[in-house]
C-alpha cells in the first residue's frame, strides 16, 4: 500500500540554527545580526516588554535598529495584516517572533508571507511553535481556521532555559500534553507506513512519549533544574523533530480535531492548546474503544489518566472550564470536529457528531476487565455533566 507519487515533496525538517542554555538570550546578538540589520520584534504586549530590552542588549555593538509590533491576543486575519504594516513602517529586512504558540506562529506567517528571514525565541515549553513550518490561523474570537505550509522551518531558534523558567508552570504541562499527542496521533495516521521517514517519526513519537511519562512528574518538582530542561527539550525540540521528518504526511488525528472543535467554545477559551489536545487524545481513545472495541485503547487510557492526575492535565470537559455547556454547543464543537476536511476522519472508521460527543462526555468511564498491580479492578467515576438542552 505505497502512498508515494510522482510528486515533489519539499522536507522542512528543522531550524537551520537552534541555540539553547541558560541565559542563551544574551549571548545571541552576532548569530541575529548575521540575519538581517532591521528586526521586527513580534509577541504579545507583556513579552515584548520583557524580551526587547533583553534583545537591544544582546544587539549592542552589532549595528542594528529593531522595532516592536504587537500581534494583539490571536494569529487571526486582521493581526497579520496590521503586523504587514509595521513589517512596512520599520523597512524590516528580519521577524524575531517571541512568545507562545499564537505569537510565534503569526511571526512566522509574517516572516513567510513578507520572505524574510525568521527568528524564534519560545518563552514557554507549551508548544513546538518555535520548530516548525506551520501556522495557525485562527478567527477574531479565538477560533481555529485553518493552518499554513510555511516553506521553512525557522532560521534561527533561540531556547533561553532562564526565560521558560519564569512562564507558569502550567505551560509545561500543556505542552507535554502536545507532545504525547504526537504518538497517539502518528501511530493512526501513520503507523502503518513502509516509508522510511515515516517510520522514524512514529518511532520517534512512542520514545518523546514515554521520555515524557518518565520524566515529567520529576521535572515539574524541580522546575529549571536539569531534568526540567530535559522535559522542555522534548516538548518544544524534539516535538518539533516528529513534525519535521513526519512532514504533512504524518498528520494529527482526532486528538487535534477535538481541540478544533473546542475553540468554537467561547466558554474554552480559558484553557492552553495543549490541555484541549490532551483532552482530546482520552476522546480519541474512547472513540477506539467504542466503536471498535479496541481493548488496546482502553489500557492506553488508563495509563494516560493516571499520568493526567500526576501531572495535572484535565480529564474532562469538567476539567476544561466546560461543565456548563449545553448539548447545542457541545454538538457544535463535535460537528466542527467532523466537518469534511477535518483530520478526525484519518481514524479507521467513520465518526458522526454524536459518537464524538459521547466521547467527550466518557472520557474517565469506567475500565472494565482491567486490573491494577494489586489485582483489584480499577475503576474512574465517571463524569456528571449537566447538559443543559
Ligand atoms: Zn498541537
Amino acid at each position: 500500500m505505497s502512498t508515494r507519487t510522482d510528486s515533489l515533496i519539499s522536507l522542512t525538517i528543522a531550524p537551520a540554527q537552534v541555540i539553547r542554555g541558560n541565559g542563551a538570550l544574551k549571548q545571541v546578538g552576532s548569530a541575529i545580526a548575521q540575519l538581517g540589520s532591521r528586526p521586527l520584534l513580534i509577541g504579545g504586549d507583556h513579552t515584548l516588554q520583557i524580551i526587547q530590552p533583553r534583545l537591544e542588549s544582546a544587539l549592542t555593538g552589532q549595528n542594528c535598529t529593531i522595532a516592536q509590533a504587537s500581534y494583539g491576543a490571536d494569529c487571526s486575519e486582521s493581526a497579520l495584516l496590521s503586523l504587514k504594516r509595521a513589517v512596512a513602517e520599520h523597512r524590516a529586512d528580519l521577524i524575531i517572533g517571541s512568545g507562545g504558540g499564537k505569537a510565534l506562529d503569526a511571526a512566522k506567517l509574517i516572516a513567510h508571507q513578507c520572505k524574510l528571514p525568521i527568528v524564534t525565541i519560545p518563552t514557554s515549553g507549551a508548544t513546538c511553535a518555535a520548530w516548525t513550518a506551520l501556522s495557525n490561523v485562527y478567527s477574531e474570537d479565538g477560533a481555529f481556521l485553518y493552518d499554513v505550509s510555511l516553506s521553512r522551518c525557522p532560521d534561527l531558534l533561540v531556547l533561553d532555559y532562564e526565560l521558560i523558567a519564569t512562564a507558569p508552570q502550567r505551560t509545561l504541562v500543556a505542552g507535554i500534553g502536545d507532545a504525547i499527542a504526537k504518538w497517539y496521533e502518528a501511530s493512526v495516521s501513520s503507523g502503518h507506513s513502509q516509508q522510511t521517514f515515516l517510520i522514524a517519526a512514529v518511532q520517534q513519537a512512542r520514545v518523546l512519549r514515554d521520555i515524557l511519562f518518565q520524566q515529567s512528574a520529576i521535572a515539574l518538582q524541580f522546575p529549571g533544574g536539569e531534568v526540567w530542561q530535559e522535559v522542555v527539550d522534548a516538548t518544544v525540540l524534539m516535538a518539533g523533530v516528529i513534525g519535521g521528518i513526519g512532514g504533512a504526511q504524518c498528520r494529527t488525528v482526532a486528538a487535534h480535531a477535538v481541540h478544533n472543535g473546542l475553540t468554537h467554545l467561547l466558554e474554552s477559551h480559558g484553557t492552553l492548546h495543549g490541555e484541549k489536545v490532551a483532552f482530546g487524545i482520552l476522546v480519541q481513545l474512547r472513540l477506539e474503544e467504542m466503536i471498535q472495541g479496541n481493548w488496546l485503547a482502553t489500557t492506553s487510557r488508563q495509563q494516560l489518566l493516571k499520568f493526567y492526575c500526576e501531572i495535572g492535565l484535565p480529564q474532562t470537559l469538567i476539567d476544561l472550564g466546560l461543565a456548563k455547556v449545553s448539548i447545542a454547543d457541545l454538538q457544535r464543537a463535535a460537528e466542527v470536529a467532523c466537518a469534511d476536511q477535518s483530520d478526525i476522519h484519518r481514524l479507521p472508521f467513520s465518526v458522526a457528531p454524536t459518537q464524538l460527543m459521547a466521547a467527550m462526555v466518557s472520557t474517565t468511564a469506567p475500565c472494565h476487565n482491567l486490573k491494577n498491580d494489586e489485582g483489584f479492578e480499577v475503576e474512574y467515576p465517571t463524569q456528571t455533566l449537566n447538559l443543559k438542552p
